[in-house]
């Protein structure tokens, strides 16, 4: 039985005490109950510090991180210095990364690989584009971007990964995959691991859905066979809602 994820992706939103709050707010709700899921928190890079031991059930994860050690890259910090500070966990492949940042597929392997060599667990972000939705080539799509970027590394570093399918027609858009499209694409991604590595893998392998998801849909999301919980954007900067998903995901 895989164990559900809640992510939050806080993207660059929220001011300190906002986010002191924010997180606060979760934390404590968390805390007076039981849950079975395991909750992370991706938040910008300034807030990590303040914000990595304030709540124990809530991991906060990194949303970037560059593939060098150290050096001149202006701006930039390194997957070493962040696993240096305490954090375990990175986002990899956001579509925000690819598209506005210009992040190619060779870029995200170079990030994969630093990541898993400073042991961080790496939420590999795949999914398509509106057109490649309609013109029906979608798997092969998104396979493809997983081939390039993550299938390279050795099955035991899959322990380590967590992949989160968000179309990027569905994100931010309030326009969400319905269960059944969501549930699908998981299940290709599930069937490309057991080609690529085993059938044990495959059914080990966390797969988040991401992309408009929220309070009222998380249910019927998680419900699906292959959903394991989800990558949340808006809704995780408002604690009702949040904590609503993590409901959804008992
Ligand atoms: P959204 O964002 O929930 O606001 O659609 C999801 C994401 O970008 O990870």
């Amino acid at each position: 039985m895989r164990k559900k994820i809640v992510a939050g992706n806080w993207k660059m939103n929220l001011l300190l005490d906002e986010a002191i709050a924010l997180n606060e707010a979760i934390g404590s709700h968390i805390n007076e109950k039981q849950y079975d899921c395991e909750v992370y928190q991706f938040v910008p890079s300034l807030y990590i510090f303040p914000l990595l031991h304030q709540t124990e059930n809530i991991t906060i994860g990194a949303q970037n991180g560059h593939p060098e050690k150290k050096g001149a890259f202006t701006g930039e910090v390194s997957m070493h210095q962040l696993k240096n500070l305490g954090v375990n966990s990175i986002l990899i492949g956001h579509s925000e990364r690819r598209q506005i940042f210009n992040e190619s597929n060779a870029f995200l392997k170079e990030k994969v690989d630093s990541a898993l060599s400073e042991n961080l667990k790496v939420f590999f972000c795949c999914g398509e584009s509106i057109e490649e939705r309609e013109n029906g080539n979608y798997a092969n799509v998104v396979i493809e971007q997983l081939k390039q970027s993550l299938f390279h590394i050795p099955e035991e570093a899959m322990k380590n990964v967590v992949i989160a399918y968000e179309p990027i027609w569905a994100i931010g858009t309030g326009k969400t995959a319905t269960p059944e499209q969501a549930n699908e694409m998981h299940i290709i991604i599930r069937k490309a691991i057991a080609s690529f590595y085993s059938e044990e893998t495959a059914n080990d392998i966390r797969i988040l859905y991401g992309g408009s998801c929220n309070a009222s849909n998380a249910t019927s999301l998680f419900s699906q066979s292959d959903i394991d919980g989800g990558l949340i954007g808006g809704a995780s900067l408002k604690a009702d809602d949040f904590i609503s998903i993590i409901n959804a995901a008992k």
